[in-house]
């Protein structure tokens, strides 16, 4: 089990790599720019809470499960079919 300093700098490893992430995802960048300042006041697990309550799938409306993102800026899943049908 990882005591409490090597978890917070595990954390911290956790999050610089999703900064980058982040950098490289310019289509959603407006959403982006509200969350990012978050980061640096909350613990990784409530702003990954977060990150899913910002990036609903636009046709399920869950957290979007691996995102297309259309130039528009909105996101759906790419492994889902949502297929309604009986
Ligand atoms: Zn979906």
């Amino acid at each position: 089990m990882l005591s409490g300093a090597n978890q917070a700098k595990e954390e911290k490893l956790k999050m610089r790599k999703i900064r980058v992430l982040i950098e490289r995802d310019t289509l959603n960048k407006r959403t982006w720019d509200n969350l990012v300042p978050q980061i640096d006041t909350t613990t990784l697990g409530k702003f990954l809470e977060e990150v899913d309550r910002e990036f609903p799938c636009m046709i399920c409306q869950t957290r979007v499960d691996i995102p297309f993102t259309f130039p528009c800026g909105h996101n759906i899943c790419q492994v889902r079919t949502h297929d309604t049908r009986p």
